[in-house]
Order: C-alpha cells, then structure tokens, then sequence
C-alpha cells in the first residue's frame, strides 16, 4: 500500500468534518502551549521594534546572555541608541495586573483567583545594574522596560517603562536627549555581540578581588609608630638575633622607627 492509498483508504472512511477541523485543533494546541505564548510575547516586541523604531538609530539585540555571580541570566530584548541602552523584559501574562514600582511582589488576578509574582521591576533591576557595570556606563544611560504581553489589564497606575505590548515604543521614543555618543553606541553593540560579556564580568570579579586583597595587607602592615609612615619588612642583620624579621620605617636613615623589634639592642 503506498502513501496515495493510504490516505484514500482514510479518506473513505473519516467524515470529511473532521478533516477540516484538523488544522483548526493543531493551531489551538500550539497557541495554547507555553512555547508559543514565549513566541508571541518576544515577536510582539520584535515585530514592534521592527516597525516603529528606525533602524539606522536603534539597534535591537536580542537573547543575551549576562553572567552572574552563580550562574547566568538571560535578557529577551536590548535596544541600544544614542538616547540610551533600554533592557526590555517581558511578560506573558492574562488577567488583571495589580503593582506599583515600589512594591516586592505585584498580584496577577484571574476571576477570583490571585496570585503573587516577583516585582518586574526588581527582576530586570539586577539584568539593569550587571549590564551597567559591565559596559561602564551611568544610571542615565541605562533604561529598564518591562513589557506585558497576553491579555492582561493594569489595575494600578503603573510607571510609565512598565507598558503593555508594543506599547514599549511610546516610552523609548519619548527619551530624545542624547545619553551616548555614536561610537559610544557601537562599541556597546559590540561588546554584547561579541559575547565577551562574560569574559569581561571574570576581569571585573578578578580585579575586585585583587584590589580587596590590597587593601587588607594594607591594612594589617604596621604603621611607623615615629612618624605614621609606611613600614617595611627587614631582617636583623647581626648580633644573636640574625635572621629575625621586623617591621622597619620605609624612611629609615631619617626616622628609626621600628615594630616587632624588641629584640633588638
Ligand atoms: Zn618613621
């Protein structure tokens, strides 16, 4: 039997009703699952970008991957302009919203069932403030946007980067004052492209812990009790006690101020 017989013989056999609400169930299951609803909320966004900000001054990067102290996170949308860096977090969610910017969890409503959820804003504060670090720039060159997508309503007033679907735009466009210069702008670009953020986070962590280590020999080394100057390591040169190290002042022959010597006589 080949594949022609196949679907003949089912043909025959099935009503032809069912044949045509076929690709209507597979189109309910994929809108239903969560996959798709991912989709929906990142293409809002794209689709969004793509059509109302123009290209030549905004440039839309998306799936980055920022490393963390225990890991990495992942950011769906960053959109770098001369008017600013916006990291864009979204949201899929239905029902009614309920949240202000100062709160620790916002409320999702469906009917009357409720449930908490992490403030939006506190989660993409984190993705806002490595980012920031990372590429060394200011608090005002960096913009945090949460987007909803889904059917959902805003119960509350909410700040105005907290948007619903392309709605987003609005709040970029608004920002015209110039916060990075073009080559600002494109060496930002490219070091998020180039995925060197994660080597760069390793340095950054390498450095703090290297300038860390300075400060604490600094500040277990002894000051010269003579003139509050610095110390340095020196060994007793002669006599029973050769060998033997002490704390000498840095400014020795002037001052002969000494730590760790009373040996020495
Ligand atoms: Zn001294």
């Amino acid at each position: 039997m080949d594949y022609n017989q196949i679907l003949h013989t089912l043909q025959n056999n099935i009503p032809a009703q069912i044949w045509y609400l076929i690709p209507f169930f597979l189109v309910a299951v994929v809108i239903k699952s969560a996959w798709f609803k991912g989709k929906a909320g990142e293409a809002v966004v794209n689709l969004s970008a793509r059509l109302f900000l123009d290209k030549t001054r905004y440039h839309l990067i998306k799936n980055v991957t920022l490393p963390t102290e225990d890991g990495t996170t992942q950011i769906d949308h960053i959109i770098v302009s001369q008017y600013g860096v916006f990291v864009v977090e979204t949201k899929n969610m239905k029902g009614w919203i309920f949240g202000n910017a100062k709160q620790r969890y916002w409320t999702q409503k469906i009917f009357k069932y409720s449930q908490k959820f992490q403030n939006p804003l506190h989660q993409n504060y984190k993705h806002v403030k490595t980012l920031q670090n990372l590429l060394d720039l200011s608090d005002e060159q960096v913009f945090s946007v949460v987007v909803f997508v889904g059917d959902s309503t805003f119960k509350t007033p909410m700040p105005e980067n907290v948007t619903h679907g392309g709605g987003y735009v609005r709040f970029i466009k608004a920002q015209t004052e110039q916060r990075l210069s073009d080559v600002e702008a494109q060496k930002v670009i490219e070091a998020i492209e180039s995925g060197r953020l994660a080597a760069t986070f390793r340095n950054h962590r390498k450095h703090v812990a290297h300038v860390k280590e300075i400060a604490a020999k600094k500040s277990s080394e002894p000051r010269c009790p003579k003139c509050q100057g610095e110390m340095v390591t020196r060994t007793v040169k002669r006599g029973e006690n050769i060998g033997k190290e002490f704390f000498g002042c840095k400014a020795f022959p002037k001052c002969r101020g000494m730590v760790g010597a009373p040996l020495l006589q």
